[in-house]
């Protein structure tokens, strides 16, 4: 039986663009006189990276103190590292899209082989995509418009594009390549993400409800990386910015913010303590 055997409400949440914002991602509207204080709460290469308000920093800091909040990236182990949320550790976070686990900050080394194992019998391994996107990825014509290829955590990559000078279908056809191989495609910002179609978060989180034993759920998410998540979960949110909102996603137990950016952040942490009852809070 876990260390953290529990009863109750947990909730799952993923990270960019839904808790905490890059510079470019804040949309702030309005007089910058009025805009909110914000916390800086990731540095890279030195400098100040990803940021929440100052009020959500104050709900987040109550839900961490729970256990019962349980970061869901899509980010490598090292790359969540740099992200340090207000309050304690979580008791459980979801990295790599479901396919690291760390239980009080270390890793499941069990729960990565397994998902190793069972992605091998689903999708094709990541060295096809890999060249499967070199191809892709050639400049044509003089206006070169990716800047690289990365694989995270050797489950999967992402290209990172200018948005600008994407020639058109070219998304299609990485998909339609993608989904060939049993991958998917989703695109945030400048980068294209191409997972393995058995790598989601949602996978994970039903291992974290059962070793917890919670009884309900409640997820946030931005991207189509977090729909099986958001559809799986009792209740969801989805910030008024991004792929979901873009793509015209709905789930009948999802609703979405009122405000976009980091606003949208401030709100999702308010309704997490929400969707947490008090006393366990
Ligand atoms: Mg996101």
């Amino acid at each position: 039986m876990s260390r953290h055997t529990t009863t109750g409400a947990i909730v799952f949440s993923d990270l960019d663009r839904t808790l905490v914002y890059s510079p470019s991602a804040l949309l702030l509207e309005g007089a910058d006189e009025s805009a909110p204080r914000l916390l800086c709460i990731e540095v890279h290469d030195g400098r100040p990276l990803s940021f929440v308000t100052e009020t959500a920093a104050a709900a987040l800091a109550t839900l961490a103190r729970s256990r019962r909040l349980v970061p869901a990236t899509t980010r490598t182990v090292e790359q969540y590292r740099r992200i340090h949320l207000p309050g304690p550790p979580p008791a459980y976070a979801i990295c790599a899209n479901g396919g690291r686990l760390l239980a009080d900050g270390v890793e499941d080394a069990d729960w990565s082989r397994a998902v190793v194992d069972a992605l091998a019998t689903t999708s094709a391994p990541l060295p096809e995509i890999l060249e499967q996107l070199a191809g892709l990825c050639t400049p044509r014509g003089e206006d070169p418009f990716v800047d690289k290829v990365r694989q995270a955590a050797d489950l999967f990559c992402y290209v990172v594009v200018k948005r600008s000078r994407v020639p058109a279908g070219w998304i299609d056809e990485v998909t339609g390549v993608a989904r060939e191989r049993g991958w998917e495609v989703s695109l945030q910002g400048r980068k294209v993400y191409l997972t393995p179609a058995g790598l989601d978060k949602a996978h994970a989180a039903a291992e974290v409800v059962a070793r917890l034993g919670a009884t309900t759920t409640s997820a946030a998410g931005d991207s189509l990386l977090d729909a099986a998540l958001l559809e799986t979960a009792d209740a969801a949110i989805v910030p008024r910015h991004g792929e979901l909102i873009e793509v015209g996603w709905s789930a009948p137990r999802a609703q979405v913010t009122r405000h976009a950016g980091v606003l949208a952040g401030e709100e999702i942490a308010a309704w997490m303590m929400e969707r947490l009852a008090p006393a366990q809070v």
